[in-house]
């Protein structure tokens, strides 16, 4: 399932403090609704209802579609900094699945998981995967 969270988040234009629903995954196979608002790059964006100023919380976020089998995660740039962060890989990039944040069985394609650092680009190797799929299914 979708895993959220509600925190208190601050404006880094004005300093406003307001409620935001932070997604650390989501399932879109599970949890159809949640695809529009991936879609529409709505996740973890923060939108100041002070100043209207609007950008993404930099907080990591995993997408997870059964159906096709693939997952992406995206990690703030920030996260390269950390060597907590580092030890999650090993030396070809790959993220170990072993403290993944999920409540499920890890199947087998998610020891492969694309990892990315900006939100937009998550989104493009998304539709990348679900073309693939059609192109791919109607090939075959
Ligand atoms: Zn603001």
């Amino acid at each position: 399932m979708s895993i959220k969270n509600t925190h208190s988040v601050t404006c880094p234009n004005c300093n406003n403090s307001q409620e935001t629903t932070i997604y650390s995954s989501v399932n879109i196979s599970l949890d159809k609704d949640i695809k529009s608002k991936v879609y529409d790059g709505e996740i973890n964006l923060f939108k100041c209802n002070e100043c209207s100023h609007e950008s993404y919380i930099p907080v990591p976020f995993l997408y997870h579609d059964m159906d096709r089998k693939f997952a992406a995660h995206y990690f703030p740039k920030t996260s390269m900094k950390d060597t907590n962060f580092l030890s999650k890989f090993d030396l070809n990039g790959k993220l170990k699945t072993d403290d993944l944040n999920v409540d499920f069985k890890i199947p087998e394609y998610m020891h492969n998981i694309h990892i990315v650092f900006d939100m937009n680009e998550l989104l493009s190797y998304i539709i990348f995967r679900e073309i693939l799929f059609d192109y791919v299914s109607n090939n075959n």
